[in-house]
């Protein structure tokens, strides 16, 4: 376990001095290492918010490069950095944020075939992607890893959260029975600047164990009438990834 050092002390005081945080839970965070899914628009929010927590390892995965339609809302990126891979341009702000924290990048494309061996290291997925595909890809080997996967969507004005726990929770395929058709989804730059910020909150309290979370419950987001609304989601006994008599318990 690593200890904190004394620019820890300083960089994160305003942290540390929350009552339910203190050193010990700035300790569980320098020794977490996450891996969070699209460096776009929640990738943005979630990264710049674990990293200037001090979570001590962070890889980010995303196989795009910057372009000008991005920049409404993936506000990792710049000007400067269009046509360049999202993950390079990701590190560079990430370690100007905070160069102590060990940032990795792998710029890919997350599929059935590679991402047991991308998350195997990892202490838990935060899911920052635009399709549901790759989420249920995230899903299923969040299960068979056993960590946990932070889910997080946008549309337009509006998002969804929602803590999956692997054993505990109703996971992503429960919630979700069949995978939405691919689209160009509408998004408020704001949006995911609200649903990362959550997404980053309920990270952080995973791993210093603050209660209560969004685990086994849904985040109902809506911008345009500022309203949030949590609804609790039931496991799906017939569920194709967690399922008694699908799942990973009859492997
Ligand atoms: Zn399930």
């Amino acid at each position: 376990m690593e200890k904190l050092t004394k620019s820890d002390l300083d960089r994160y005081d305003r942290q540390i001095i929350i009552e339910e945080i203190g050193r010990q839970g700035q300790e569980k965070l320098k020794n977490a290492r996450v891996t969070i899914v699209g460096a776009g628009g929640l990738g943005s929010s979630v990264s710049m918010y674990l990293v200037a927590a001090g979570i001590g390892e962070i890889t980010i995965i995303d196989g795009d490069s910057v372009s000008l339609s991005n920049l409404n809302r993936q506000i990792l990126h710049g000007e400067s950095a269009i046509g360049k891979s999202k993950v390079e341009s990701a590190i560079r702000r990430l370690k100007d944020i905070n160069s102590d924290i060990i940032i990795k990048g792998i710029c890919d494309k997350v599929t059935d075939d590679n991402v047991l061996a991308l998350m195997a290291d990892s202490m838990a997925i935060i899911d920052c992607l635009d399709n549901f595909l790759t989420r249920f890809i995230l899903n299923r080997a969040a299960l068979k890893l056993e960590i946990p996967l932070f889910f997080g969507a946008c549309y337009g004005f509006e998002g969804r959260v929602s803590v999956i726990i692997p054993g505990k929770t109703p996971c992503l395929e429960c919630l979700l029975k069949s995978i939405p058709p691919p689209e160009k989804v509408p998004v408020l730059g704001a949006t995911p600047g609200v649903i990362g910020a959550i997404q980053a909150t309920e990270v952080i309290k995973y791993f210093i164990g603050i209660k209560p979370t969004l685990a086994g419950k849904l985040l109902l987001y809506d911008g345009k009438n500022n309203m949030y609304e949590t609804i609790e989601i039931s496991r799906d006994p017939d569920c194709r990834a967690c399922g008694t008599s699908h799942g990973r318990r009859n492997e």
